[in-house]
């Protein structure tokens, strides 16, 4: 049964809130919002919002690159059977064809706009990474490519755009009426709740990793947009997938930081606690097989030896090389005593990649009319049952693109009205009993950990669907009056939907792997999960 939330989760009345009107609105500031953002025509009012400050997303912390056919000896066949083996035969082939060709165009126009990826003698440097057949990943400051990319796309943002940006700005819901969005509710501490009236809307909101207790993903990857869209009625796809990167650093009280792919691709090894590299026991492609492959390794490496982790070792390679290569992630294990060039490294896996989302077409739009989605918070059928490493910053370019394209165009139809529609969402009455959200929140990351991890099961699942619902029941019923409520409502939300999905499928695929159900089951299977909100009103 598809799970019960509210239309809108906090009060309002158009008599008592301000009204912004605009051309198009883009929820998101990272990697596809921005890039949607240099599409929008210029004579358009453009009005780009993100929750935290614009340098604050998941696109800021990329390490290890960009997907594309550079090198003239790779192919853009080659990149494309790449991606279509790592998604499990769930890809749309036509989306990952038009993303893999239109890549090498989008590596040059970021190298235009002024960032600066890793050369040698003239010529971009190539990585290769997990489920790669050749060296076709563009990097930048060696592991800190997403920082480098977004420097250069928010500095051009802010310079060249005219676009209004609204920072630490928090989108609550989708406005919809006449099942049409049209725009969004928002609230900063400045000028509390407003409307944003917008001809066409964009949602970039990004992932979801923060719902699950070991995570790569920053603060702000709360899954804000896959919640919003479905209590707007949109429909999302695919949410059973979430990818867990195999190698996240794991120290007592340190950040989870991601220990990049790209170091496996230079050649390190995974060694279990008896120095046993075991990755050839498990797949021909050792370290480079596929992440979630590479996942399942690791998990049951560490039941065998009970361990709580592996590691990483690189001191078979060039120390020099290692440390070149690899600054950023020397640095935070030089401050735990670790040596990457001579020090095995602990990892283990943690939440990486929200592969379901709310579902684009081509160009970016979703099933309600004038909302467009781009990047991590949509599915566009490019990653299948499993995301290519490298392929998400390509996702968010394409799609962002497209999207920016096609609500500009629309845009530029449709008339000036400024006319804001009649809705209206009454108060609940103060519960009696206060909700002690940290305690919901690490409650439900430890849950999805256990039950919807790299390894799932029917039972597990099933009692998971029960306490969440449970949750909801009181949580969702209740009006909060800042982000810290709503972005648990929106964790309890996604985190419903990715286990009612998780249980209906029903075989192992990709990453979604099911203990009872080992087996990838194509004649039952080789279809998408479609979920939209029940009796959705728009
Ligand atoms: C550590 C790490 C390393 C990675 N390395 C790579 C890599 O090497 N190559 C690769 O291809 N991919 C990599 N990925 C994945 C990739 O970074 C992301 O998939 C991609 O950046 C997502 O871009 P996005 O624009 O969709 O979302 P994001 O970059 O996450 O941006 C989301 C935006 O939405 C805003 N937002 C969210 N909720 C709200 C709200 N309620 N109201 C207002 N604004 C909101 C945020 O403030 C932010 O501006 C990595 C991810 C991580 C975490």
């Amino acid at each position: 049964m598809p799970l019960q939330v509210p239309r809108y989760l906090v009060p309002f009345h158009p008599k008592r809130i301000p009204h912004h009107f605009v051309d198009v609105l883009i929820v998101g500031g990272g990697i596809a919002g921005l890039r949607a953002a240099m599409q929008v025509d210029p004579r358009l009012s453009l009005l780009v919002i993100t929750k935290d400050a614009m340098e604050e997303s998941n696109s800021n912390y990329a390490q290890g690159g960009i997907a594309g056919v550079i090198d003239p000896a790779d192919r853009f066949e080659s990149h494309v059977a790449d991606t279509l083996t790592a998604g499990a035969n769930l890809c749309d082939q036509e989306v990952v064809e038009m993303v893999v060709r239109e890549a090498p165009e989008h590596i040059r126009q970021l190298i235009a706009w002024g960032t600066h990826f890793d050369t040698e003698n003239g010529e971009l440097l190539l990585g290769r990474e997990g489920g790669h057949s050749h060296h076709r990943i563009v990097h930048a400051l060696g592991d800190a490519t997403g920082h480098e990319v977004m420097r250069a796309m928010i500095q051009r943002t802010r310079s060249d755009l005219g676009a209004q940006i609204w920072p630490n700005t928090f989108t609550i819901d989708l406005l919809t009426h006449d099942d049409s969005c049209r725009g969004a509710l928002v609230w900063n501490s400045a000028h509390g709740k407003t409307f944003v009236w917008a001809k066409q809307t964009i949602l970039c909101t990004g992932g979801a990793g923060q719902i699950y207790r070991e995570t790569t993903n920053p603060a702000v990857a709360t899954g804000d947009g896959h919640a919003i869209a479905y209590r707007a009625g949109a429909e999302l796809a695919d949410m059973e997938f979430v990818q867990f990167h195999p190698t996240v650093l794991y120290i007592a009280g340190s950040s989870r930081s991601l220990i990049t792919e790209a170091m496996r691709g230079e050649g390190g090894r995974l060694i279990d606690a008896t120095g046993n590299r075991f990755m050839p026991d498990y797949d021909e492609r050792a370290e480079l097989a596929p992440r979630d492959i590479v996942s399942r390794a690791i998990v049951a490496q560490m039941q065998k030896t009970r361990q709580p982790n592996v590691f990483l070792d690189m001191s078979h390679l060039d120390a020099d090389f290692v440390r070149k290569r690899f600054p950023g992630i020397a640095r935070v294990c030089a401050e735990f005593g670790i040596d990457i060039a001579t020090d095995p490294i602990p990892v283990r896996p943690g939440a990486h990649y929200m592969i379901g989302g709310v579902r684009v077409d081509q160009q970016g739009h979703t099933s309600l009319a004038a909302l467009w989605a781009a990047g991590e918070a949509s599915c566009s059928g490019l990653h299948g049952a499993n995301r290519l490493a490298s392929n998400s910053l390509l996702e968010g370019l394409v799609f962002g693109a497209h999207a920016g394209a096609g609500a500009s165009a629309a845009a530029l139809e449709a008339p000036d009205s400024f006319q804001a529609v009649p809705l209206e969402n009454p108060a609940v009455g103060p519960p009696s009993e206060p909700l002690d959200l940290s305690d919901v929140r690490n409650s439900l990351k430890s849950l999805m950990w256990r039950a919807a991890g790299v390894w799932r099961d029917g039972p597990q699942l099933a009692e998971a669907a029960e306490t969440i619902g449970r949750w909801c029941r009181y949580a969702l019923a209740r009006q909060f009056a800042d982000p810290a409520g709503w972005e648990l409502q929106n964790m309890l939300t996604v985190a419903g939907l990715i286990v009612d999905s998780a249980r209906q499928r029903t075989e192992s695929r990709g990453v979604h792997l099911r203990n009872d159900f080992p087996e990838t089951d194509d004649a039952g299977w080789r279809r998408h999960l479609r979920v939209v909100r029940s009796g959705s009103t728009n």
